[in-house]
């Protein structure tokens, strides 16, 4: 039975199974948690990324929101300033994490929604799911017009990753395995990155790869979780077989 019967039953659950096995990890982590990542995904209900990142207590800092969009710097004031940024300074610059995730994920709402507006992205109008979407989505709207300007979809778009100089071709799902939307959500996924990147308060730690940026998507529907891999300008399915080449990929030197 769905609703706040069924959080009230799982904490139980916690209680009895989970709990004693999560205080030791407590007890072992104390105050000099040493976390891997900032990792932004969406909040779906379907995306569990700590399960299948298999994290524990002080592994990861998890960002979630619709769409796993990350308003680029040029947004930012006072008035204007949303948790994204905030959680890139309190990870990256307060607890010197040095690598930072954005994972998207297959038949999101959030960026089908988005991929249903992309015509109407000059109004600024809306419910407030449609001005989040439409005012930091903009630019992936943009990056995939060039697709569909393109031949079959495929690319490559070019992306930016830490710095102006550390740019990236990116081929979209050269199989066609995926829907319109999906392919749109991936490239959501990627030009996260440059948002992320847009934020002065990191520029120094990302010129000197004290901080890289990654971007992986999780396929809902069969639970395979593809990174990208800059050398083969692909989503890469993570594997036993992948794992080797994905691991030097992301620790290559970019410049
Ligand atoms: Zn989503």
């Amino acid at each position: 039975m769905p609703g706040i019967d069924k959080i009230i039953k799982g904490i139980l659950h916690f209680r009895r199974f989970d709990r004693p096995f999560m205080v030791e990890e407590f007890l072992r982590v104390k105050a000099d948690p040493q976390p891997s990542s900032v990792f932004f995904t969406c909040m779906d209900s379907r995306v569990l990324a700590s399960r299948f990142t298999t994290s524990h207590v002080g592994d990861n800092f998890f960002i979630r929101n619709a769409g796993n969009l990350i308003p680029n710097a040029k947004h930012f004031s006072y008035e204007s300033v949303t948790t994204e940024p905030g959680a890139l300074e309190l990870g990256c610059i307060i607890n010197n994490i040095k690598h930072v995730v954005v994972c998207g994920h297959s038949d999101c709402k959030a960026m089908n929604a988005l991929y249903g507006l992309r015509h109407d992205c000059h109004h600024q109008v809306g419910t407030p799911l449609q001005m989040w979407l439409k005012k930091h989505g903009q630019p992936t709207v943009s990056k995939f017009e060039k697709l569909e300007a393109g031949n079959n979809y495929s690319g490559p778009l070019t992306f930016q990753g830490e710095t102006e100089k550390s740019n990236f071709d990116a081929y979209i799902d050269p199989e066609n395995k995926f829907s319109m939307a999906d392919k749109f959500s991936q490239v959501n996924c990627l030009q996260q990155l440059q948002n992320i990147a847009s934020y002065d308060f990191l520029r120094e730690k990302l010129h000197r790869n004290d901080v890289r940026l990654h971007a992986m998507w999780f396929d809902i529907y069969t639970g395979n979780c593809f990174m990208f891999s800059r050398e083969r300008k692909m989503f890469v399915e993570i594997t036993e077989d992948n794992y080797a080449h994905l691991i030097k990929d992301a620790h290559s030197d970019l410049h």
